[in-house]
């Protein structure tokens, strides 16, 4: 067993969902608390560690949508939720010691900085954990093309994606026991095979810019670190 990181610059994808622990809604400190301490040892192994959080938790756009109200607005309101995820998360990291900053494709200067790719860089060279918080800006998108995205907008080596399971299966393991779980798929397989992972759009990108996907469970603790030194249980996706 190595304790060498197999990576020198990640990006992160946690859900909204994986916020909200046990609770119906909203954060669950002690948990945003657990992630941090996983961001924390990765950082102290000497890995550069980008964050883009969802909102899934909170607010989602289609559910305005659903109900007849206005797509544009629900995911604004859904862009906003990953702004209160971002902050939540950063003050689990200050609390640990670690130097972590927001930044928001959503200008809202009184609250965290706003995203640019160059100062997103600057600070990821000088070792803080940048958490990109407004997903990309837009609406019609989620926070996985946010996460694709960012990474490849920060050179990460790797594509980071806690889930609620410890890969990516040929169906929802939790239904179907007997699902086959992948240690290794290619980003096109990934897609052809409609496999739940992350969306379409995502998944593209990632290829598009040679950025392997590693899919692993956010719920086990230090789980991070473990693929970090190249161990671990994980799915990789890589061509
Ligand atoms: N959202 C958006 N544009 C983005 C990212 C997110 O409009 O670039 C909105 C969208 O309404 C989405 C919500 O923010 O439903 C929360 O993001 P997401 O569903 O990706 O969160 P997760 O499922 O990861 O918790």
């Amino acid at each position: 067993m190595t304790s060498k990181p197999t990576f020198r610059r990640v990006l992160l994808k946690a859900s909204g969902e994986a916020l909200m622990g046990g609770q119906g809604f909203g954060i669950d400190v002690s948990v945003a608390d657990r992630i941090a301490a996983d961001i924390a040892e990765a950082r102290a192994m000497g890995v550069e560690v980008g964050v883009v959080i969802g909102g899934g938790n909170i607010f989602r756009g289609v559910a305005v949508a659903s109900k007849g109200g206005d797509r544009v607005t629900g995911d604004h309101m859904g862009m906003l939720a990953t702004v209160i995820n971002s902050l939540a998360l950063r003050t689990s990291l200050v609390k640990l010691g670690i130097d972590a900053v927001v930044l928001s494709a959503i200008a809202m200067p009184e609250i965290c900085e706003s995203f640019s790719q160059r100062q997103a860089t600057a600070y990821m060279n000088a070792g803080k954990v940048v958490i990109f918080a407004g997903g990309t800006g837009n609406p019609f998108f989620t926070t996985d093309s946010a996460a694709a995205l960012r990474a490849a907008e920060i050179g990460a080596d790797a594509l980071f994606k806690g889930t609620q399971v410890d890969g990516i299966y040929s169906a929802d393991p939790k239904t179907h026991p007997d699902a086959e779980r992948f240690e290794r798929i290619t980003h096109d397989e990934v897609i052809s095979r409609g496999l739940n992972v992350m969306d379409t759009a995502a998944i593209a990108l990632a290829r598009e810019n040679n950025i392997p996907i590693i899919v692993y469970s956010i719920h086990e603790k230090g789980g991070f670190g473990e693929i970090l030194r190249g161990n671990g249980r994980c799915t990789v996706v890589r061509d």
